[in-house]
């Protein structure tokens, strides 16, 4: 038996508990995880909360991320011992996830967590930090370096703005934090931040294009907040557009594409090539200062785990929440 927080579907809403489960009832998969660590990100809290329908397959345990040790595997590219990690491939929406004791998962899903870090310091990271780095070599990807200007990070106290200050911060980017929690700016610039702006000046209807502020942008809310860095962006930069915090809605014009020559790049880490999450997570393991993680960490056990599933959709949680699944 093993303990997991556990969804089930009524008529009218999610019902979320932890309880036992059997390692029989365990999904498909030729990989055991003796899971260690999740966490919960912003899908998760939808997910746990039923705020939005990201669940496809119920009951459902949810947890897009894990990082723990193979008990068993099948294929030998993985021996019991090993430490890996799991973001996202339908983790937590369609198959099981990490928010319980153990996992029965598909093995190309697998990442040897990369040294330095240890289980715990890949949770910290997690869905959020992999998607960050991914944004990152966007940016790189269409020439956006140091010596062409500032990068805006907006939800920069959340788990992606968090861990891309650190990032951008430590490769030599003048880095402007874009927040809601103004009293979080001390902690932003110990992350990396030069400048702190209020999230209130870039969240309402604005100008179709505006003056050129930033080579280019991490944008984790969407919605009007992501037009205006759109027309707020150098000529020839580029904005990466990861999430939704704001809204889903993006009411802007083309000319910031048409007279800027601005690039507006997609960012999705659920079914990102295998090749690119590696490529991200040795990025991460030489770009991101492993101290600076545990300022942005809290650990927590996994009775925590529903509670914190609203605090985060509510922007309470400051940086990441990794849950123990042991504690
Ligand atoms: P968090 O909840 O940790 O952070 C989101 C941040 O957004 C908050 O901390 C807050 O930052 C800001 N925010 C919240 N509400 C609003 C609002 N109404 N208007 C403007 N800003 C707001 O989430 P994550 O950092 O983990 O994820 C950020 C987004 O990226 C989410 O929408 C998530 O779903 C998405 N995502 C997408 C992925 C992908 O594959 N495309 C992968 C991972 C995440 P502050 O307090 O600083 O203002």
């Amino acid at each position: 038996m093993f303990r997991a927080v556990f969804l089930q579907k009524s008529d009218t809403a999610v019902l979320s508990e932890v309880r036992e489960l059997s390692e029989d009832s365990l999904p498909e998969g030729d990989v055991l995880v003796a899971v260690e660590y999740s966490t919960i990100n912003y899908k998760d809290g939808l997910a746990i909360t039923g705020r939005f329908p990201v669940v496809r397959q119920w009951p459902m345990v949810p947890g897009i991320d894990l990082a723990g040790t193979v008990e068993s595997s099948a294929n030998p590219r993985f021996k019991p011992g090993d430490k890996v990690l799991i973001n996202g491939y339908g983790l937590g929406d369609a198959h099981w996830g990490g928010l319980a004791q153990k996992a029965r998962v598909k093995s190309e899903w697998l990442i040897p967590v990369p040294s330095p870090f240890s289980t715990l310091n890949a949770m910290a990271i997690g869905t959020a930090g992999y998607t960050a780095m991914l944004c990152v070599l966007a940016l790189e990807q269409h020439g956006v370096r140091p010596d062409r200007g500032p990068i805006l990070v907006t939800g920069a106290a959340g788990g992606v703005g968090t861990i891309a200050i650190a990032v951008l911060a430590k490769l030599g980017f003048d880095v402007t934090a874009s927040t809601g929690r103004l009293e979080e700016a001390a902690f932003l610039r110990q992350l990396g931040a030069n400048q702190v702006i209020d999230r209130a000046t870039l969240s309402s209807a604005g100008e179709m294009l505006g003056e050129e502020k930033w080579a280019g942008a991490i944008d984790t809310v969407g919605s009007a907040t992501l037009a205006n860095v759109c027309a707020a962006t150098k000529y020839r930069g580029t904005v990466t557009a990861c999430g939704l915090a704001q809204g889903l809605d993006f009411p802007t014009s083309v000319l910031p594409f048409i007279l800027r020559n601005i690039t507006l790049c997609g960012i999705d880490s659920v079914m990102a090539p295998y090749e690119l999450r590696t490529e991200a997570w040795q990025r991460l393991a030489r770009d991101l200062d492993v101290k600076k993680l545990d300022a942005v960490t809290q650990v927590l056990g996994l009775d925590q785990a529903i509670a914190t599933a609203s605090d985060v959709l509510s922007g309470k949680v400051r940086g990441r929440a990794v849950i123990d699944v042991n504690r």
